[in-house]
Formats: structure tokens, sequence, C-alpha cells
């Protein structure tokens, strides 16, 4: 099975703060990590080797850094990683992320299944694996939280609001995987000296064109949309708390409620 699975790196956004002035992200300083459902999408990559064998080629578009995302992947047993950098790709919003993961794809040429995260915790939008999907003209499985392959077919159970859908789909399909799809593994040792030592040439960088892709779909200029403002949510006052027996917090509420004349 030729399996692809997406990564993004992503600043830990339990820690990131927004420049006030500038309105961007600051990330000095900030601990960047492997967007935790990609982990997941990996993890599901590694089973599914397990079973049938192939290759696994994990891809990651970002500044050079996010070689690291690709380290960390190849630590847990992936074969190959495609890091795509380009000062052409900055300033990407979801569709030109979307064509330029695409175009690296429809580039590697043979896949069977793609795997991604059902969402960055950064951007936020889990638009990039439906994108990805209808660009390759493939058929996509989205919110995965149970995978298997019978025959030549994928089933995957999919989170719905009422419950759960069962899906089957023919190959090559594209997955976006929830955190409840498996428990990520932990890197060995010898996977972590591996890809630090001996596979670091695992690692290809490709640049614009390198896939091919035209100047007008990437970064800035293939971006669809604009962003006009960054800003925090400003902090809402702390709420109150009301303790006691059933009766006397029913009593303070309406004496509360009457000290703000709202009853
Ligand atoms: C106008 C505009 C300008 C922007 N400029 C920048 C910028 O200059 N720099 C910047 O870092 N961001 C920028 N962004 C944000 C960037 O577009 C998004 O981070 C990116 O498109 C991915 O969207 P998302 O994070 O919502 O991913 P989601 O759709 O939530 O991610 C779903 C899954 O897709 C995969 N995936 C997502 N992104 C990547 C990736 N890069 N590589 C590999 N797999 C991926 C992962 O598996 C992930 O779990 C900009 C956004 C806009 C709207």
């Amino acid at each position: 099975m030729e399996i692809i699975v997406l990564v993004k790196q992503v600043p830990n956004t339990t820690k990131i703060k927004i420049d006030p002035k500038k309105g961007t992200l600051i990330r000095e300083g900030v601990e960047s990590i492997v967007n935790p459902e990609d982990l997941n999408a990996t993890e599901a990559a590694l089973q599914l080797r397990e079973k049938y064998g192939g290759t696994i080629t994990a891809i990651s578009m970002g500044p050079p850094q996010a070689k690291e995302a690709l380290l960390e992947v190849l630590a847990m047993g992936v074969d190959l990683g495609i890091l795509l950098t380009d000062s052409a790709f900055a300033g990407a919003d979801t569709l030109a992320t979307s064509y330029t993961l695409g175009k690296c794809i429809e580039t590697i040429g043979k896949y069977d299944i793609i795997i991604c995260g059902r969402q960055a915790i950064d951007g936020d939008t889990a638009q990039i694996g439906p994108q990805v999907a209808e660009f390759l003209g493939i058929p996509q499985i989205t919110y995965v939280r149970k995978l298997e392959k019978k025959g030549k077919k994928i089933i995957a159970e999919r989170t719905v609001e009422a419950g759960f859908e069962v899906i089957g789909s023919p190959l090559p399909v594209l997955i976006t995987a929830l955190g409840a799809l498996n428990t990520p593994r932990y890197p060995s040792v010898n996977g972590i000296m591996d890809a630090c030592v001996v596979h670091e040439d695992a690692i290809k960088v490709w640049n614009a064109a390198d896939i091919g892709a035209s100047a007008e779909s990437i970064g800035l200029d293939g971006s669809a949309t604009l962003v006009t403002k960054t800003f925090s949510p400003e902090l809402k006052r702390a709420g109150m708390r009301l303790t006691g027996e059933p009766k006397e917090i029913v009593d303070q509420l309406i004496k509360e409620l009457h000290s703000k004349n709202l009853i």
C-alpha cells in the first residue's frame, strides 16, 4: 500500500500570544509541535503498513524548521519525508495550501490512501483534507474514528452529530483522522537515532518548481482570502458561582438578578 500522511508543524497553541500592535502571532520562544491529529493520521498509516506492507511518505509544507515535524514522524516509523518549502509559499491561505499539497501528491504520483488530521490546532479550519481530495478528484471520508481495509475497499466509521456513519470507499481515498482513531505510538529510542542520524537523507526538500506549481496559485497570490485583522478576544468578567442548598441558590439568584434590574 502506498500511503501519504500530511503533517503540519504548529505552535503549541496553549502558549501562544498575539502581538497587539502587529496583529501577528508571537512565535519567538514558542514551542513547535506536530499537530496532534496528524500523529493519529501517522499512527493509522503505520498500522495499515504493518498489515498490508508498503511505504509511508509524510508531506509537510512550512518554513525550513518544519523538517523537525518530519523527523518526529520518521522516528515513529514513517519511511520518507517531503518538506515543501519556498518563500513563494508564504502567506498561503487554505486554498493555496491545498493546491500546493495537491501538486506535491500529483508529483509523487502513486498513492492508495492519503491520511491527514481533521483539523490543525492553529488554523483550525478543517478545510485542507477536503480541498486536497477535491483537487485530486478522489473520494474523501472525514472525521474518521475507525479505519480498516476490506478487500479493495476502505471501511471507515465517521463521527456525525447524531452518532456515527459507516462508509466504504474504493482506493485511492483521503481520510481525515480524529484523535479518537487511535493512540499514537511514542518514537522508540532507535527510531529517534535512525531519524536524526541515519535517515536525515530520507527527507527530500522540494520547492514550487519541483512540484510544477504555477506562481499565481501559491502563496499570497494564490490565496482567495485576505486577513484584515487579528486580535485576542477580550477577557470577559469572571462568572459567579452560587453554592448551597437548591432553595438558597434560587434565593441568591433572584437577589442577584434583582440587583442588576434584570427581573
Ligand atoms: C490570507 C491568509 C494568509 C495566511 N498566511 C500564512 C502565513 O504566511 N504563514 C502561515 O504559516 N500560515 C498562514 N496562513 C494560515 C494557513 O493558510 C493555514 O495554516 C493553512 O492553510 C492550513 O489551514 P489550517 O491550519 O486551517 O488546516 P486544517 O484544514 O485545519 O488542517 C487539516 C489537516 O491538513 C493537514 N495540513 C494542514 N496544513 C498543512 C501543511 N502546511 N502541511 C502539511 N499538512 C497540512 C494536516 O494533516 C492537518 O491536520 C494564512 C491564512 C490566510 C487565510
